[in-house]
């Protein structure tokens, strides 16, 4: 995917827009990573958009700009994207005047429901079953999930990720909740649509108002972050100080045109 070796050191030009990840890209947990504010603050001076990226669907935009803002990088919540904000926009224009039953917490119940949507637990009634990562998952909800899309019902994901790192461990994510679903009807999503999927980049985009090409996207995995940009036309940029190592980029057929040591490689010298 994508060609050659990606180019390694300082990225040597600016672009109009830049999609940040968060864990691994620019903190750690609660600490930023070296440099990441500098950057952020860089960008935007030199006359760059900047939007930040998570497919965590526990938190409210406005939750993470907060984060961000606590942390030294100044966000306003339209400036961040999450899978919640990719699955509204897929449903607006695959479901708009579907009912709904979420396998998810009560914030992603709000969501859909501030969105206008009808919400029901009534599998008769349900035309989507909306599936994401849920801590309060039980086989109630399995049971209407199954008879709901036993009767026809459709399936919509928000995002793809296995686990979800947490400090001293991991949380299984919204792939357990799904799979649980797709084993017991033998159906299968229609679309999960945080990153990599092209909802999502499609998402990105349209909040920066730039066509990929004038857009990098810069991550710290291969198969979600590097995957997307490459194959929605973005410039891609690996940093290394999250999930991957120099070593797996050499074994990866997925190739970001650049390999970083941080976010920081990512401000073009001024030199003249
Ligand atoms: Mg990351």
């Amino acid at each position: 995917m994508s060609g050659g070796t990606p180019t390694s050191g300082q990225v040597d030009r600016r672009f109009d827009g830049y999609v940040f990840d968060l864990d691994g890209t620019l903190y750690l947990g609660d600490a930023l990573l070296p440099g990441a504010a500098e950057t952020v603050l860089a960008l935007r001076a030199m006359g760059s958009r900047t939007v930040f990226l998570t497919n965590k669907p526990l938190e409210r935009p406005s939750d993470y700009a907060a984060k961000l803002t606590r942390l030294g990088i100044p966000t306003q919540a339209s400036e961040v994207v999450s899978s919640t904000d990719a699955l509204v926009r897929y449903l607006r224009r695959n479901a708009p005047d579907a009912r709904l039953y979420p396998v998810a917490e009560p914030l992603l119940w709000d969501i859909l429901r501030e969105a206008g949507w009808e919400l029901t637990e009534d599998p008769a009634r349900i035309d989507v079953v909306v599936v994401s990562f849920d801590r309060t998952f039980d086989y109630g909800k399995l049971q209407i999930a199954f008879d709901a899309v036993r009767a026809g019902a459709r399936i919509v994901a928000t995002n793809p990720d296995a686990f979800c790192p947490m400090p001293g461990g991991a949380l299984p994510d919204c792939a357990a909740m799904l799979a649980a679903i797709e084993a017991s009807t033998g159906a299968r999503a229609e679309a999960i649509v945080g990153k990599p999927s092209p909802h999502m980049a499609a998402m990105l985009l349209d909040r920066l108002a730039l066509v990929a090409e004038r857009t990098l996207l810069v991550g710290d995995r291969l198969a979600t972050d590097m995957r997307m940009a490459i194959e929605a036309g973005m410039v891609s940029a690996l940093v290394l100080t999250g999930a991957t190592s120099r070593a797996d980029v050499e074994h990866s057929p997925i190739r970001p045109c650049y390999l970083l040591e941080s976010v920081a490689d990512l401000v073009p010298r001024v030199d003249r």
